[in-house]
């Protein structure tokens, strides 16, 4: 089985611009991989010789009833669950949010390597504009472009590293 990057994160922070970087075909998966649901996007990708699969998710909206993200639930709990890694996306220019905050809380407590990255991060200086980033707990923040292509080479082989 190739492994599977699951893309996560709140809404608008580029997961799926990050997706089509990662990923050549979309949804091209059905037979060799019948224990994914079919509610997300995925697709395959490939660096070097290695291949590997991409699970973006919807984002998700507050759900105000609850209190609770809903979709997040849904989306990014599934995705999580079928991933090998999971590449938890931030957005590099807005700085740190709530939700920000709740995905982290939730990774950490499923304890599934997972890479942090601060998208939009082109032109950036990393070093003191993603530094709040360390705050949530999973480590390195890796900085991206995924509207530029920078650092997505980078990306791949982090997380390939430990498969
Ligand atoms: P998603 O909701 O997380 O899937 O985010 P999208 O991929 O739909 O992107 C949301 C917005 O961010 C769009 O307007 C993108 O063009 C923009 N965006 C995505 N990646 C980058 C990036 O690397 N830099 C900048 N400046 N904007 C980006
Ligand atoms: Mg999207």
């Amino acid at each position: 089985m190739k492994p599977v990057l699951a893309l996560v994160g709140r809404p608008n922070v580029g997961k799926s611009t990050l997706f089509n970087r990662l990923t050549k075909s979309r949804d091209a998966i059905v037979a060799d991989y019948a224990g994914l649901t079919r509610d997300r996007h995925y697709g395959q990708g490939k660096q070097g010789k290695h291949e590997y699969i991409v699970i973006d998710t919807g984002g998700f909206e507050p759900d105000a009833s609850s209190g609770i993200y809903k979709e997040m639930a849904k989306q990014t709990q599934q995705a999580v669950a079928e991933a090998d890694v999971v590449i938890f996306v931030v957005d590099g220019r807005a700085g740190l949010s709530a939700q920000d905050h709740d995905i982290a809380k939730y990774l950490r407590k499923i304890g599934k390597p997972c890479l942090l990255v601060a998208n939009k991060a082109e032109g950036m200086r990393e070093g003191i504009q993603l530094s709040e980033f360390y705050e949530l707990g999973l480590g390195e923040v890796l900085a991206i472009s995924a509207a530029h292509g920078q650092g997505i080479r980078g990306l791949v082989d982090l997380a390939l590293e430990p498969l």
